[in-house]
Parts: structure tokens; sequence; C-alpha cells
């Protein structure tokens, strides 16, 4: 009689999850999430790393969980603690042979998994590759020899590597175990506030949002054209949410487009998403390879020279929309209330606080991984790092971002969203109110521009 935990992590679903289908060949199964207490902490950089918008997010994903698994006869135990507490403690309670999980790729999430093991007696821990389009053993070259490039890896996978299928959740798990002395020790206790959220965390709204970006609405067949959007819910995926939870699996997502383009159609659109998902492969094994060097200020090319600042004036006026700076004040206002920004303000908001603030760049990383809902260590550290010119391209350049508010948002209509105090101000103005004389300025409620107005920006 074999008994087995499955652990989950960042892989909150049961379709293609390696993990869970190895564990469900025990013939007792457990399925447990562990709420990491330190995840409340604050981090060096001020806030703490699970702010209300994942928070909420990951209470939602963790109750469907609950719900999937036990309409196949599982069980799960969500326990507030530390990972090599609470697992050993589990272990021992239920005399489990074997822990299955999910392989980490990033240092702090490697270091509990080989804590766990560590702190494991009698119990062997299996971790299997998962969240990702390839596993390490498909990848046409050695880790070691990743392409500092993303286009070079890019046609490199392209080429060389097959994209493995997802694998089908189990229809049926085994019973649970007995859970054996001092039950009490292992509260199932999680009562979160139920904080609304933009996105509903779990699998099955994950798997219903595919189902309507690809099927329903067939915005999938657009994404080309309209992804550089700020306004509105089609104009991207927004996949981002339950894949950073690991609520949908981007084999699975794969695998639908392939069959959309079978059965409706292919074009430039249908591929540019799973190009976009490249980049998110791209980043893990980044990530992978080069572990703590990517939250290093000087970054993967190790430079001395990028600003190391941290004005607290400069920051939170960036952090709380208002910097004067009309189309990163609304986006940091749509983070803020959301949780979610565009790739597009992403950007922006991202090169206006390491160039045009002189802030070091670490510390906005670290503002996006408490606010957004689809916080993802390696495309968010790896994103942040290209931008401030430390990660994978060598390019070493900002964005003009008043050019890119005159080209993203011609009407204005996005700053008016998120700053009603400038909506009834001509559009040229409402990018610009920096630009106004003192005269003009006088009825707007709107900061000054905190920084002197750069050269480059056109009038
Ligand atoms: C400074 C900065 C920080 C970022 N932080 C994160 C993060 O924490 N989590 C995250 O998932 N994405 C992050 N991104 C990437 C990108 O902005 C989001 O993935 C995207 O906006 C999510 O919306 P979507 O799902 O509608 O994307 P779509 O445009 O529909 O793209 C589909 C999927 O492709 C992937 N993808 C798209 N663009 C990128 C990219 N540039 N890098 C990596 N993957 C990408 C995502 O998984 C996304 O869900 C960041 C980008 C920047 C510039």
């Amino acid at each position: 009689m074999k008994t087995a935990l499955c652990w989950f992590k960042n892989d909150l679903r049961i379709d293609d999850n390696p993990a869970l289908v190895a564990a469900a060949r025990a013939d007792r199964l457990l399925c447990v999430y562990v709420v990491d207490a330190r995840h409340d902490d604050r981090s060096s950089y001020g806030p703490p790393r699970l702010g209300p918008h994942r928070r909420g997010f990951l209470s939602q994903a963790l109750t469907d969980l609950r719900q999937r698994l036990t309409a196949i006869g599982g069980q799960l135990c969500v326990i507030a603690g530390q990972p090599d507490q609470v697992l050993p403690l589990l272990a021992a309670n239920t005399n489990a042979d074997t822990i299955h999980t999910t392989a980490e790729f990033a240092p702090e999430e490697r270091a509990d998994v080989t804590s766990v093991a560590n702190a494991l007696h009698s119990t062997a821990l299996h971790t299997h590759e998962g969240g990702g389009l390839y596993e390490q053993s498909a990848l046409p070259f050695e880790l070691a020899d990743l392409p500092r490039v993303f286009t070079v890896f890019r046609k490199a996978v392209e080429a060389d590597a097959v994209i493995g299928a997802p694998v089908d959740a189990p229809s049926q798990l085994p019973p649970s175990p007995a859970l054996g002395n001092e039950p009490d020790a292992l509260p199932d206790i999680i009562q979160w506030p139920d904080t609304p959220t933009l996105f509903t965390g779990g699998e099955t709204p994950g798997l219903a949002r595919l189902n309507h970006y690809v099927w329903s609405s067939q915005a999938v067949a657009h994404y080309k054209q309209t992804r550089n959007q700020l306004l509105g819910t089609d104009f991207s995926s927004k996949f981002s949410p339950w894949l950073a939870r690991g609520c949908l699996s981007p084999r699975r997502i794969m695998a639908d487009i392939a069959r959309f383009e079978q059965a409706v159609t292919a074009n430039e659109s249908t591929y540019w998403l799973g190009f976009e998902l490249q980049w998110r492969e791209f980043f893990r094994w980044v990530l992978s390879l080069h572990g703590a060097r990517l939250f290093q200020l000087g970054g993967l090319l190790k430079r001395d020279d990028r600003p190391a600042d941290r004005d607290p004036e400069r920051i939170e006026a960036w952090q709380e929309g208002r910097t004067g700076m009309p189309f990163i004040d609304a986006n940091m206002r749509e983070l803020a209330a959301t949780g979610y920004m565009s790739n597009r303000g992403r950007q922006n908001a991202a090169s206006f606080l390491a160039r045009d603030l002189g802030q070091d760049w670490r510390v906005g990383a670290a503002w996006f991984e408490t606010q957004l809902v689809d916080y993802d260590v390696a495309s968010n550290w790896g994103n942040w790092a290209n931008i401030a010119g430390v990660g994978t391209d060598k390019r070493d350049r900002g964005f003009n971002i008043l050019a890119q508010a005159q080209r993203h948002d011609p009407d204005a209509a996005y700053i008016s969203e998120w700053l009603p105090e400038l909506a009834a101000i001509p559009a040229n103005q409402r990018q610009a109110p920096f630009f106004m004389n003192a005269g003009q300025r006088a009825d707007i409620d709107y900061p000054a521009l905190i920084i002197d107005t750069p050269a480059h920006w056109p009038r």
C-alpha cells in the first residue's frame, strides 16, 4: 500500500499536471498547498510580496482546485507555514512514501524544494517538469549554451524542438490516507477576506477564458493587430494571471491554438500568440541558467553604471500614479486598482522609473511583484532587466514616453479612463499637461511633472 502526497505550488490545476499524474499512481493520495507565511513579510524593497490582487486570485484558485480535486475523488489540505516544516510533518502523519511536486527554476523556489527534501526522513521527493512549453531534454542545445538573444532562441526551438502534448487530468484519484497523530497541528485554515479581483482565480475560469479567447470570440485571429491596445478585455489574451498561478498550462493553450488553426483559420495572429508564449519560455530558461544574477543591479551584463538611487519621493509618486506624466500615472493607477497593466504600459512604466526618474530598477520590479495579479518571477524580472539595459538584450534604449502615449493612446481615451481629472481638457493637452501655461493649468487638480521635461519629448 503506497501513500503519496502531491505538493502543489504554482501549478494549481489538474489538467496537464505531470506531478499529479505521477502521484495518482499511489494507493492513497493527499494533495497539499502550503501558504508560505514568509510572503507576508516586507521584502528588502518595501512592501510584502503578496499584494491584495495576488492574494485574492490565489485564494480563489485554491477554492477552485479543491473543488476540482474533490470531483475526482481527491482531497486538498491548505496549510499555513513553511514548506520544510509542514511537509515533513504531513508526510509523517500520513506515512507517505513519496511526495510529488513540480520542479522549480527560480533560486528561492528551488531552495525551498531542496530544504523540504533535506527535512524528510523516510519519504522520497520526486520533482516533475511542468508549466513550460518544453522539457529541458527537448531543447536543441544544452542549457549552458542557451542563446543570449531571444530571436536566436526562438528560431532554434521553432526549428528543432517539439512542444510536448498536454497530459489529461486523471479521471479518478485514489482515496486519501487517514491523518495520524496531531491532526490539529495541520489546520486547514486559510480564511482570507474575499477581495474582489478583475480576474477570477482558478483552473475553471482559466479554461473558460481560453475557450472565450480562442473559440467563442475568436479574438485570437486578430491578436497581432490588437495586442498593443490599452482599453478593453479582448485586445490581448489575458491568459497571464492563470499562467502565472499554473491554473492554465501553456501546452494546453498551444494545443488549442493548433486545433483552431486546423478548424478555423491560421494566420499571423494565431502564430503571434505562440510567439509571445516563447518569450515566457525564454525567460524561464534564462532564470534557470543565470539564477540570482538576474536580481542584481548590474544584471546579466554585470554593468556598473546603472542608477542605484532609491529616492522615496520619486518612487512613491511613481507607485501612486502622481508623477505628472499622464500616460505613466494612468498605467500605475490601473495597476494599483486592478493588479493588471498591458504590456505596452509595463514597458513604459518600467522605462520611466529606471531611466527618466533614474531609480534602481529593482525597486520597480519588486513593486510589480507585489501588485501584479499575473506576477511571474522569470517574466517580471527578465523584462525589467531588459528595460533597465542589464538583461538579455544588449541594446541599451529607453522608451520615449510621450511619443508612446501619442502613438498608442492617440485620443487619450486611456488617460481619461484612469485620470478623470484630465478628461475635460483637449486630448493633446491631456497627454502633456506640463506643456500648458500656468494659467491653463490653474484649474486642473493634477500634479506638475516631477522631473524636468525630457528634451526628446515632442511638443
Ligand atoms: C516590466 C515588465 C514586467 C512584466 N511582468 C510580467 C509578469 O510578472 N508576469 C507575466 O506573465 N508577464 C509579465 N510581463 C510580460 C507581459 O507584459 C505580460 O505577459 C502580458 O501583458 C500579459 O497580458 P496577456 O496575457 O494579455 O498577454 P498576451 O499579449 O495575450 O500574451 C500571451 C502570453 O504570452 C506571454 N507574454 C507576452 N508578452 C510577454 C513578455 N514580454 N515576456 C514574457 N511573456 C510574455 C504571457 O504569458 C502572456 O499571457 C512583463 C512585461 C514587462 C515589460
